[in-house]
């Protein structure tokens, strides 16, 4: 390993974007250390893959979120095509099942409007032209909404950042960072590197990390787990496109309930479900990871978090969700009444982390932290959909700081 002006920790889409833009717009010798082999092995290849403009996430104009949702989306979307990488455009449908919830969706509507998307109001007949399986009373349609497979993406990321002359470290775990007056001294499995400037991209581990230099002290992280079903390969005919439930009060930002994603690869995944993770990269059902726990637990902005009634509700059903198919299926049947539990099967696990301050917040926006000589992505909102514009963000912010 050879030293580096500028190291980026992480190997998902938004540690790949940001080397990205810093290879096409500064001049700095960047490199990219990833722990795993292959790139985009956690939350990047095990999302849903809706570029969401804003719908579902019910953006508030104005905001960074929104700007980040809006013009990544429409970016993510133009580089899929002009690469020919997988998408399918087919856009999202948000579905309210009965009066309290088209109240909620009209106030969805008047806050989205000023979005600058497209989107139409459909009532339960129009909803079935898009849908015939979706029982719904009224809808909230957009086309601006595509999906995607992070993974191809994150690789042609890479094309553009080793074009730039960015050296990747593949299968190369920082195991430890310490800053001095000359630099960041990096310890990895293979060796160590100095570099004048870190970037910490590594997603769920990204709040442990930021801590090893003394930065975001007052965050913690707390991973969640959700699982996916998918429908079988004989019932996939029962959704078209991307169906999602509105929400009700009370929920966590970001969470957007049981949903219906039409892949780029034709399958259909359903859910996930939401249950706090007992590691960063524990998949399995009965994986643990006791030092993961043991952090979590010790946090008291864990225990403010998990303390207020909102979030307790929240966990009560999502516990249900996760260990009874029956009522996971309940949720299903809400907005399509024909499934039934031989259609849908298990299907892949993700595992996100939420930031909490010291009351407890996950906070709407993204989090960033800055140090001497570091950059901290400790949680970018809204996810894949903002890593082109959030990458090209923090590539700047780098620069001007370097
Ligand atoms: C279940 C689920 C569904 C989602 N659905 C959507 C969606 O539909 N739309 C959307 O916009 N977003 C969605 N997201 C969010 C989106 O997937 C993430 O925001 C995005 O993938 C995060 O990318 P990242 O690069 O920050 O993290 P990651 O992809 O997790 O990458 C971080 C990398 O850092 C590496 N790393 C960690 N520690 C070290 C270390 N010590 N040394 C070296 N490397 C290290 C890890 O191995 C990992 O590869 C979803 C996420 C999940 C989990």
């Amino acid at each position: 390993m050879t030293d580096h002006d500028i190291a980026i920790v992480g190997g998902g889409i938004f540690g790949v974007s940001i080397a990205k833009h810093l290879a096409e717009g500064t001049e700095h010798d960047v490199c990219l250390i990833e722990k795993e082999y292959q790139l985009a092995t956690h939350q990047s290849g095990r999302n849903s893959g809706v570029l969401h403009p804003g719908l579902a996430l019910d953006l508030e104009p104005g905001t960074r979120k929104a700007e980040f949702a809006i013009e990544g989306s429409r970016r993510l979307r133009d580089y899929c095509i002009e690469r020919d990488l997988p998408i399918r455009d087919t856009g999202l449908l948000l579905v309210a099942t009965n009066e309290a919830e088209v109240g909620q969706l009209q106030s969805v509507h008047d806050r989205v409007r000023d979005l600058g998307i497209d989107i139409e109001w459909l009532d339960g007949e129009e909803l079935s032209e898009y849908e015939p399986n979706v029982r719904g009373q009224a809808a909230l349609h957009t086309l601006d909404a595509a999906t995607v497979d992070t993974k191809p993406i994150t690789y042609e990321l890479a094309k553009d950042a080793r074009r730039g002359d960015v050296e990747f470290y593949l299968g190369t775990e920082v195991q430890q960072v310490d800053r001095s007056q000359d630099g960041i001294h990096i310890l990895t499995d293979k060796g160590t590197l100095s570099v004048d400037y870190l970037v910490n991209a590594a997603g769920t581990a990204a709040v442990h990390l930021a801590h090893e230099l003394g930065v975001a002290e007052e965050y913690s992280s707390v991973p969640f787990r959700g699982q996916y079903y998918e429908l079988t390969t004989n019932r996939r005919d029962l959704i078209r496109t991307n169906v999602y439930p509105v929400s009700m009060p009370p929920r966590v930002p970001n969470q957007v309930g049981v949903h219906f994603t039409r892949r780029p690869d034709n399958k259909v995944i359903v859910g996930p479900t939401g249950m706090i993770a007992l590691g960063l990269d524990t998949y399995g059902v009965t994986q643990f990871d006791l030092e993961e726990v043991r952090r979590t637990v010790s946090s008291s902005n864990f225990w403010r978090f998990i303390g207020s009634p909102d979030t307790m509700r929240i966990a009560w059903r999502e516990l249900n969700k996760t260990y009874r198919k029956e009522v996971f299926l309940d949720h299903c049947k809400k907005l399509v009444p024909e499934i039934d539990e031989s259609d849908i099967s298990r299907s892949y696990v993700g595992i996100s982390h939420y930031v909490l301050d010291q009351q407890g917040q996950v906070g709407d926006e993204s989090r960033f932290a800055y140090g001497e000589r570091s950059s901290h992505i400790l949680r970018p909102k809204p996810g894949l959909t903002s890593s082109l514009s959030i990458g090209e963000y923090i590539a700047h912010e780098v620069d001007n700081r370097f």
